[in-house]
C-alpha cells in the first residue's frame, strides 16, 4: 500500500522542534521520547525522523541504515530503561483497525508494571 503521510501530525511537529518533548535518545535517523500520557511507570516512544506512517511503509520503504538506526535504537532504549529484568512490551498501532492516533511510524515501549494479556476479545 502506498501510504501519504501528514506533516502536519504532533510527532512531525516535535521532530521540527516546534513543540517540546521529553526526550530519552536522539541519533541520527530515531529520536526516542517519553509518552506524554504514560501508560505504564516505563512509557517510551520511539519514532524515525523520516516521514514513515507505519512499519509495514517504513520496513518497505526506508533504508537500510534508517532501519538499522531505528532498530539498534529500540534496542539502546530497552537497556537504558532496564526493562529487560522483568519484561516489556512493544507496539506499533497501525490505521483505523489497529487505533493509530498519530499517523507517524512510533513503536511503544511499555513496562514497570505487570501489562496483561495482549488483548481482550472484543
Ligand atoms: P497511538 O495510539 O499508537 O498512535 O499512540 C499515540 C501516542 O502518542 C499516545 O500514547 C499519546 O499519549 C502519545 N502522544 C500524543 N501526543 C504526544 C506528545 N506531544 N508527546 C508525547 N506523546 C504524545
Amino acid at each position: 500500500m502506498a501510504y501519504s503521510y501528514d506533516d502536519q501530525n504532533i510527532f512531525a511537529k516535535i521532530l521540527r522542534g516546534e513543540i517540546p518533548n521529553d526526550t530519552v535518545l536522539e541519533t541520527e535517523h530515531s529520536l526516542a521520547f517519553r509518552d506524554i500520557r504514560p501508560q505504564a511507570p516505563t512509557h517510551v516512544l520511539v519514532i524515525p525522523r523520516g516521514a514513515y506512517v507505519c512499519y509495514d511503509d517504513f520496513a518497505q520503504n526506508a533504508s537500510d541504515a534508517e532501519i538499522l538506526d531505528y532498530t539498534r535504537t529500540i534496542g539502546k532504549v530497552c537497556e537504558m530503561e532496564g526493562v529487560a529484568a522483568n519484561g516489556f512490551r512493544l507496539i506499533s498501532n497501525a490505521g483505523a483497525e489497529g487505533v493509530q492516533e498519530v499517523p507517524h511510524l512510533h513503536v511503544h515501549i511499555l513496562a514497570g508494571r505487570p501489562l496483561g494479556r495482549m488483548l481482550e476479545r472484543g
